[in-house]
């Protein structure tokens, strides 16, 4: 045993770094063995859309149900899965599964799936979407696609490419958690994007005038890019009024719902469509 770094590095390794490591090494033994136990599940949280008054889509969220650790999240697994080239796999799970699903759903409502960027490396992206689109019979302008700024890490032609193919085939192009990466303002038209999500810290404190400020100059630019907006993380009527204010339509939080398997979508749109005539009703109302 030698230290490789030649800086007394390896001491320091011991014992803290290296039980962090076997963890590690564990749960990615797990991450394989749940993929064939079927340890996986997608939760479904609703788009409310202000002006239509329904509910205009889903975003799936996934979720590992740990034999042992009971539920895991995506925040925690999906990047072990990316180390242990398990992302592939999973994420072809996750848009079959998703698009599966949304095929049985009213034929206005659209299924948004968050892709990793490290899927975007894979040779088979676009060849697995036609595959699982051709499969499930949902229309492509039914599938979103949500990608976070960590995208654009790797500024090739390829993902550029990847994105001007998943537009023409008709989906819709997702920037998720806006302004909370690494795009710079160009990157929205240059990368063909057609949707912005407002990350949920701009709408979590919409009290302080630098939030409103933000807010506010994030709804402008998809305006002026004629992009679609939605805002998540939406959590009190007071935010979903401030929102509206600012001529934002589209919304997402757990103010509507929180992400539900699939059994409870039918009570979700039921509960959503009665508050038309409630809470909702009052908010809309004045827009
Ligand atoms: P995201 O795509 O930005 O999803 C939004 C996250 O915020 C979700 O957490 C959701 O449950 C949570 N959320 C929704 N409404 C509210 C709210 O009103 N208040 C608060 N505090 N939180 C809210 P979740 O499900 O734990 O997912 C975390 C992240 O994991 C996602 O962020 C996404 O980046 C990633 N992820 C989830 N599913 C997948 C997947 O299938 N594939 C990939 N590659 N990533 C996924
Ligand atoms: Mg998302
Ligand atoms: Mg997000
Ligand atoms: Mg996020």
């Amino acid at each position: 045993k030698e230290d490789r770094s030649g800086k007394g590095a390896y001491r320091m390794f011991e014992p803290a770094m290296r039980s962090k490591l076997k963890q590690r090494r564990e749960m990615e033994l797990d991450l394989k063995a749940a993929l064939d136990a079927e340890q996986f599940e997608l939760y479904y949280q609703p788009f409310v859309d202000m002006a239509e008054k329904r509910v205009s889509g889903f975003e799936a969220l996934l979720r590992w149900n740990h034999p042992e650790k009971g539920m895991i999240s995506p925040a925690d697994f999906i990047p072990l899965a990316e180390e242990a080239g398990l992302i592939e796999r999973l994420g072809v799970w996750c848009l079959e599964t998703a698009c599966s699903e949304a095929a049985s759903w009213p034929g206005s409502m659209t299924i948004s799936v968050n892709l990793s960027a490290m899927q975007f490396k894979s040779a088979t992206l676009l060849a697995d979407i036609d595959r699982v689109l051709a499969k499930t019979k949902l229309a492509a302008e039914r599938l979103q696609i949500e990608v976070t700024e960590s995208l654009f890490l790797d500024e090739s032609d390829r993902v550029l490419d990847i994105l001007k193919e998943m537009r023409r085939r008709g989906l819709t192009v997702s920037m998720d958690d806006f302004g909370t990466g690494y795009s710079s303002l160009g990157y929205l038209s240059k990368f063909s994007f057609n949707k912005i999500k407002i990350d949920q810290s701009f709408v979590r404190d919409m009290g302080r005038a630098e939030n409103i400020a933000i807010v506010r100059s994030v709804i402008g630019l998809s305006k002026s890019l004629k992009m679609q907006v939605i805002a998540e993380g939406i959590e009190t009527g007071e935010q979903m009024r401030a929102l509206l204010a600012e001529g934002c339509l589209e919304m997402q939080g757990y103010f509507f719902s929180t992400p539900q398997p699939k059994e409870e979508l039918p009570r979700v749109i039921a509960e959503i469509t009665k508050r038309w005539t409630g809470d909702l009703a009052v908010a809309a109302g004045a827009t």
